[in-house]
């Protein structure tokens, strides 16, 4: 049987000892939790099928020009003017796709708001579903500054814009992937009022609830989740809270378009979209870069500005996922998920 059939707890230690310093600030910082000490991999290393298909081919340029563009409307917190512009921006790149639209009320510590998930479906003719994710809001307690959240939101909603036109009009042989446009992801309040955790992810978690209820959830077999990684210097995290093995295929995507250098040289624990997925069992890995800057400075501020990102590391995220869901069709059988 192929997979990971023993876990192993790998201390990291010379090198997490380096990082400690840097990582205890950005641990004060709401996204992360306790800095890890750990790294969970195979002993049995995951074996990877061949694939011999031609390499993906983002168009990197045409996906900045989204990101270009969803920036422009301004800030987009919930409940905003800008917020509808970008949800019909959406919709209007998405014309002749088969979309979901799941809205819903949120009830949030600042009020309710009308929240909307947009998802769109590539049907594939292997029996299950690859799920991309980015969210497309911007952090509500920033509404009043020129926050506009070009890598935090606005470069993954571009790249899975162009996702969306690599897989379009294609049979795909392999699994079903649907791009996941989640809303209301960001906190309402202050992480310093309030736990990240209690007030944030209220779109995800309403799509993965209600995708357990009907049954849609059973048929997931992989949640990837980008977020900033449009940064121009682009070093995505190893995320502890992540499926080991699935992580272990998005290197190998790496290796494989020789991107590996931008990938998994810094461990991280990260509390993201995935983890209502990954709490009801879905394996799930979320890419994201949280080194913004020296320090993390440009998160959560007016800095997070275009001019941070670069059409290249687009590039390398939209590939190397493209690269993982073509390793995953061919995985036979993928290893096991719990409980969903
Ligand atoms: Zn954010």
């Amino acid at each position: 049987m192929r997979g990971v059939r023993m876990l192993s707890r790998i201390l990291l230690a010379s090198a997490l000892a380096l990082l400690a310093c840097d990582r205890d600030k950005e641990a004060a910082q709401s996204k992360n939790s306790d800095a890890p000490l750990a790294v969970e991999s195979s002993i049995e290393p995951v074996s990877f099928p061949a694939d011999n298909g031609p390499l993906p081919q983002m168009d990197s340029g045409r996906a900045m020009q989204y990101v270009n563009e969803i920036v422009k409307f301004g800030p987009r917190p919930l409940g905003s003017s800008n917020h509808k512009k970008v949800e019909d921006y959406f919709d209007s790149h998405l014309k002749g796709d088969q979309v979901e639209d799941d809205s819903f009320t949120a009830k949030t510590p600042v009020g309710d708001f009308p929240v909307h998930n947009i998802v769109a479906k590539f049907p594939g003719t292997k029996d299950g579903i690859i799920i991309v994710a980015s969210h497309y809001d911007t952090n509500y307690p920033l509404r009043n500054t020129s926050y506009i959240g070009a890598n935090d939101g606005a470069s993954t909603s571009g790249l899975l814009l162009e996702l969306a036109n690599q897989l379009r009009g294609k049979t795909r042989d392999g699994y079903s992937v649907w791009l996941v446009w989640d809303d209301a992801e960001e906190a309402m309040v202050p992480d310093t009022q309030m736990d990240f955790m209690a007030d944030s992810l209220y779109g995800i978690t309403h799509l993965a609830d209600k995708w357990k209820a009907d049954g849609t959830l059973k048929k997931v077999k992989a949640f990837i989740l980008a977020d900033m990684i449009g940064d121009a210097d682009l070093d995505i995290d190893r995320d502890l809270n992540s499926t080991p093995w699935l992580e272990d295929v998005v290197g190998e995507a790496a290796r494989r378009l020789g991107y590996q250098s931008h990938f998994f040289a810094r461990t991280n624990k990260v509390s993201d979209d995935h983890l209502p997925f990954m709490d009801r069992g879905v394996p799930s890995a979320d890419l994201i870069d949280f080194t913004y800057g020296y320090n993390n400075v440009f998160w959560h501020t007016p800095q997070d500005t275009v001019d941070k990102l670069s059409p290249k590391s687009l590039e390398i995220s939209g590939n190397v996922i493209l690269e993982t869901i073509r390793i995953l069709d061919k995985m036979e059988p993928l290893p096991p998920s719990k409980g969903n």
